[in-house]
């Protein structure tokens, strides 16, 4: 679900600092437990294209539940 407020703000991927996990908020599960993610811990992204993200997480793991092909 995305989510309009802080730390969200429309955007689609959530990257989760303490874990290292990249979610797709569009197909987002409830065992990815986003609403228990500490907002200090994340970091938006607006499509996995984002040279940002790579450069940003190269090591990034991408969520099982709701990234899973
Ligand atoms: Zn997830």
């Amino acid at each position: 679900m995305i989510r309009t407020q802080y730390p969200f703000f429309y955007k689609r991927y959530a990257y989760d600092l303490a874990t290292g996990m990249l979610h797709d908020l569009t197909n987002e599960k409830s065992d990815c437990k986003i609403d228990e993610l500490d907002e200090e811990n994340i970091e938006m992204y607006s499509s996995l294209n984002e040279t940002s993200l790579m450069l940003d997480h190269p090591t990034y793991k991408k969520c099982p539940h709701c990234m899973s092909e």
